[in-house]
């Protein structure tokens, strides 16, 4: 059984990752008094069409390099290393294979993700394998996610940005944690976009990501060293 008390999960394709990512991952831990926030690189999205621009390697890379900025983060590959693909569902089973609760794991998922979680597999299962916490993000804000999933009201639980930790009851059952908070404005669609066509990365993800991206030569237009 593992020593640490609760787990943030964030999981996405990370492709890169950036500042909006580190962000929620902050936000969920404060709001819930999490010991540590995995970042989880996504190895093949079942939701997405399209494969990823950088290799898994360089992904899980800058994962790393941006867990550098808080003790608290650490880089986790755990999906990457999966043959199957990244359902969340199966990544929650296997922690909880390696002795870790459903009431210690949070799935950190931004509001427009989780707007599509009836879409996920295992629905509604899944749900009742770790604690989800919602947060919002520009142009989606929780309230989005309560008029559109009313058959989860029961598990939400809408919480302040700034709530006192000790008031928030965790242990009993997977809850669906829903918050508002002031997340950057900030996506990998945009960020990829901007270095095809010149432009600098200063406040979108952390510096040792940005010189990442410049030294591997990541999304340029005519790049090798990637998928598309
Ligand atoms: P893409 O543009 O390729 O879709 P993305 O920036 O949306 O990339 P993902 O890897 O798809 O990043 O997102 C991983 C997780 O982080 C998702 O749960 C997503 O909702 C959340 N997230 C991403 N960016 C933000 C942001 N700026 N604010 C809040 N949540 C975010
Ligand atoms: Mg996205």
């Amino acid at each position: 059984m593992s020593t640490v008390n609760r787990i943030g999960i964030l999981g996405g394709r990370f492709d890169p990752i950036h500042l909006g990512h580190l962000g929620i991952a902050e936000i969920a831990r404060r709001a819930l008094a999490l010991d540590r926030v995995l970042l989880m690189p996504s190895r093949i999205s079942p939701h997405r069409t399209a494969p990823a621009r950088a290799t898994d390697g360089d992904r899980l890379a800058m994962a790393a390099l941006a867990a550098r900025a808080d003790a608290c983060l650490s880089p986790c590959d755990l999906e990457l290393t999966s043959d199957a693909p990244s359902y969340t569902s199966v990544t929650l089973g296997r922690l909880r294979d390696r002795g870790h609760r459903c009431t210690q794991l949070f799935f950190i998922v931004g509001a427009d993700a989780f707007a599509e979680i009836a879409t996920w597999h295992e629905y509604p299962t899944v749900l009742d394998g770790a604690h989800f916490v919602v947060v919002s993000r520009p142009g989606h804000p929780v309230a989005d996610i309560v008029a559109r999933l009313p058959d989860l009201r029961d598990r939400m639980r809408r919480i302040a940005d700034d709530s006192d930790v000790g008031t928030v009851d965790a242990d009993s059952v997977p809850a669906v944690f829903l918050i508002d908070a002031a997340t950057p404005d900030i996506s990998s669609t945009d960020i990829r976009a901007r270095v095809a066509r010149g432009a600098p990365l200063a406040g979108l993800v952390p510096a040792n990501v940005a010189a990442y991206i410049t030294h591997h030569r990541l999304y340029e237009m005519r790049s090798g060293k990637q998928h598309a």
